[in-house]
């Protein structure tokens, strides 16, 4: 597909030069920043009258919009939680001698430029403006949203007159009339309530309709005149639900006029009441610290950040800044510190998927989450599905399952499924096994083995018994079969005998039988509290058994492949490069009918099997499913990419799983799917970090004893990448000739590096 570089290259920014009304929208997407607990797109702090799409988010903060489906189908979530658009707190109205400041309006803009610091965590945005007039201005903004507190942003924005004196009048301001453009019915999802407004000081309270949610938005403005602070009081203006801050100032020509503005979100999520008092004191604060001392404590918060995450790469300066990239947004997206909170697959950068949770985050992202920032993050993520347990034994049962079968949704806010297309919600059930698998991955990254006595036992216990239910015994086959599935190759649908379903699931029921002996055989407490929570008996076990020994698997002998599916063999086989390229993306070109019986893949499927039990194969069997499921495979889904270049690495294909990597990791900056406007893929970042460790880092882990076996790609001098063990932060650095560890913590850690065992010793200061 067509890449597009209008950004440039720079190791820790990402970078814009010129504007481009074109790009506004990409470009929101791609320099968003966040703080694991706000997010918001790049919108303009000034009046835009050109193409935008703005979007502020607090995370958990949804509303469930009312399902809209064409024909209704018995079970069918009521509604799709959606994360709400929240009240703006950017903005800054500009008018500079009597015109009102709009980059879609001036006469020129030049050295238009932004610049997001990876390293520091800050957005920058400056150009030279000449307006109708003629007036010649220069404009920065710097805009940050606080890592260390985590309710608070702030913006330093700055003007200069370059040419002539010019009369500012500035309107800082909070507005709560905002919406969401996938809303399904047009409805509003914000009652605002009360309005405050004290000196430099404005809020704004406001309730979510249905979910209650109570926000209070502010902002404290502070104006400097030539770098010194301007003490006069900004006049008051109150329009519906927004509230306004205006000032006016003369400025001398080469002088400049700057507001620091602190704004953000006192949320009912997180504090245990939402008030105004407790705002003010928030932002007075932070704003008595001032810009500069809260920038510094930012750029802390990140190099703490990357200290146990950077993967440094010499040689391919693409490639390097793609990772950091992607490692920045996932730290962005989520910070390990709250079990409520996930990842969405757009994360805080867009509207589409509603900001809910997928299979994506146990998948692609909880490997990342787990080995750079420590096992309790992964224990968050793993106690927000075991918080939903009960929610998803209610959606087994609205299917009709009993028992305390457990069916995870395909997507989520508060436990409920929300997705409400029949062939994903019923059939996209591979999902569930997902979750299990990050609970198996837990214990042997950390060989710690208590989530699964105190919390995971319970979640596996549901999910196999809804695999027991959900198989039906074929006689003809003499087999248990799972009829009428989705796989994640979402391009087929209503199959039987999906093999990668199958096989998660015989797995899953297996690692449940394993996980049910030790616990009753080793811990005859929480057994005992377990059984009677859950009512399991010794017959349900044994029927796991037996059900996961006689599970049927497609194979066709003569190829020496694992089906997809039954009758996979029936397609006419052509190649993806057969596709004509004016046809591609098929979603967007092809009607349904011809992708469902065509024999192209979205994503890896059978091979997404491969991934996960690479110790159940040989090298052959890889070699002979990658070369023949991957010519089929259109790799129309963010998430494909990263998992064939790690198959890829596996198998020697050295050129191709760079490829791959740079797919998977520069897809938004290099907008490959021409979509980035609509937001970043973050969720498949997760998958990016994954080639760099399990694919060119060869990271295996066998009950917390690590192994590495490095390759490193062709174009790159060096690369490094960094492991967290429990806060001891393994650093494996792999250069032309050799592989060696530096390891910052207290005790040594033992390993295998390429076939050999060795002792990496913590580094003396
Ligand atoms: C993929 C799913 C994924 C979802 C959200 C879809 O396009 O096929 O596997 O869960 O996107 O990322």
């Amino acid at each position: 597909m067509k890449k597009s570089n209008y950004l440039k290259l720079h190791p820790w920014k990402i970078i814009e030069e010129g504007f481009n009304p074109t790009k506004v929208k990409s470009s929101e997407s791609l320099f968003s920043i966040g703080n694991g607990y706000m997010g918001q797109r790049a919108n303009f702090e000034e009046s835009y009258s050109g193409e935008t799409f703005m979007g502020s988010y607090i995370a958990g903060v949804y509303y469930p919009d009312k399902t809209k489906v064409g024909w209704w189908k018995i079970g069918y979530p009521d509604f799709f939680a959606k994360v709400l658009n929240s009240p703006n707190w950017i903005g800054i109205e500009i008018n500079i001698n009597d015109q009102d400041f709009d980059l879609n309006k001036c006469s020129r803009i030049e050295k238009f430029k932004r610049v997001l610091d990876l390293k520091k965590g800050f957005y920058l945005r400056s150009f030279e403006a000449v307006l109708k007039d003629k007036t010649r201005v220069y404009i920065e903004s710097k805009r940050f949203l606080s890592m260390a507190r985590k309710d608070i942003g702030m913006i330093s924005y700055k003007i200069k007159s370059i040419n002539k004196k010019c009369l500012i009048k500035l309107k800082s301001y909070i507005d709560g009339d905002v919406s969401n453009q996938d809303s399904n019915w047009d409805e509003k999802f914000w009652n605002h309530k009360e309005k405050e407004t004290k000196d430099n000081f404005a809020a704004l309270k406001s309730k979510t309709l249905k979910t209650s949610y109570e926000i209070c938005t502010f902002m404290q403005n502070e104006l400097y005149l030539n770098e010194k602070i301007k003490t006069e009081k900004p006049k008051i203006e109150i329009k519906k639900n927004r509230i306004s801050h205006n000032f006016s100032s003369e400025l001398d020509k080469n002088k400049s006029l700057s507001l620091v503005k602190c704004g953000g979100y006192v949320t009912s999520i997180n504090h245990s009441s939402v008030n105004f008092k407790k705002t003010h004191e928030l932002s007075k604060e932070a704003m008595d610290l001032g810009f500069d001392f809260l920038l510094n404590e930012q750029k802390n918060e990140w190099e703490k950040i990357w200290e146990s995450s950077d993967v440094s790469i010499d040689g391919d300066i693409k490639a390097q800044q793609a990772i950091r990239y992607n490692i920045f947004q996932l730290n962005q997206t989520f910070t390990g510190e709250d079990e409520r909170l996930n990842i969405g697959p757009k994360g805080f950068t867009g509207e589409k998927y509603g900001g809910g949770t997928y299979w994506d985050t146990e998948a692609f992202c909880f490997p990342f989450y787990l080995a750079t920032k420590g096992r309790l993050a992964a224990l968050n993520l793993l106690k927000y599905r075991y918080n939903h347990l009960e929610k998803a034994i209610q959606n087994a049962e609205k299917l009709g399952f009993t028992n305390g079968a457990a069916l995870y949704p395909m997507v989520t806010m508060n436990g409920e499924e929300c997705h409400n297309e029949w062939e994903i919600t019923f059939e996209e059930i591979h999902r569930n096994a997902a979750i299990a698998y990050a609970i198996f991955y837990y214990e042997n990254f950390t060989n710690d083995k208590s989530y699964i006595q105190k919390y995971g036992l319970e979640v596996l216990i549901g999910i196999s018994r809804f695999w027991k239910q959900r198989f039906s015994f074929s006689k003809e086959k003499n087999k248990y079969v799972l009829l009428g599935v989705t796989g994640p190759n979402e391009y087929e649908n209503n199959v039987n005998n999906n093999w990668y379903t199958n096989y998660i699931a015989k797995w899953c029921l297996n690692y449940s039988v394993k996980q049910e002996r030790n616990i009753r055989e080793n811990n005859k407490t929480d057994y005992k509290r377990i059984l009677k929570k859950t009512g399991l008996s010794k017959k349900e076990i044994e029927k796991w058994e037996e059900i996961a020994k006689n599970i049927y698997l497609p194979y066709d002998s003569k190829r020496q492949v694992f089906l997809q599916q039954d009758g996979f063999l029936d397609k006419e086989f052509k190649f993806v490069d057969e596709i004509p390229i004016n046809e591609r993306p098929i979603n967007q070109n092809w009607s349904w009918d011809k992708i469902l019986r065509s024999p192209y893949i979205k994503q890896a499927d059978v091979l997404q099997g491969f991934y996960f039990f690479e110790e159940d194969f040989t090298k052959e069997e890889l070699r002979t499913n990658f070369e023949f499921y991957e010519p089929l495979t259109v790799h129309e889904s963010s998430l494909s990419a990263c998992l064939h270049s790690i198959l890829a690495s596996k198998l020697d294909k050295k050129e191709k799983a760079y490829q791959f990597f740079l797919n998977a990791s520069r897809l938004d900056l290099d907008d490959y799917n021409k979509e980035v406007m609509e937001g970043l893929h973050i969720t498949s970042m997760g998958g990016a970090w994954l080639i760099i460790s399990k694919g060119f880092g060869g990271m295996k882990i066998n009950n917390g004893f690590f192994s590495f076996n490095p390759k490193l790609p062709s174009k790159w001098n060096s690369f490094s990448f960094r492991v967290n063990f429990n806060g001891s932060i393994l650093t494996i650095k792999t250069n032309k000739k050799e592989t060696t560890y530096e390891l910052t913590g207290d005790k040594p850690i033992s390993l295998i590096s390429s076939g050999k065992k060795i002792t990496v010793e913590p580094k003396t200061n």
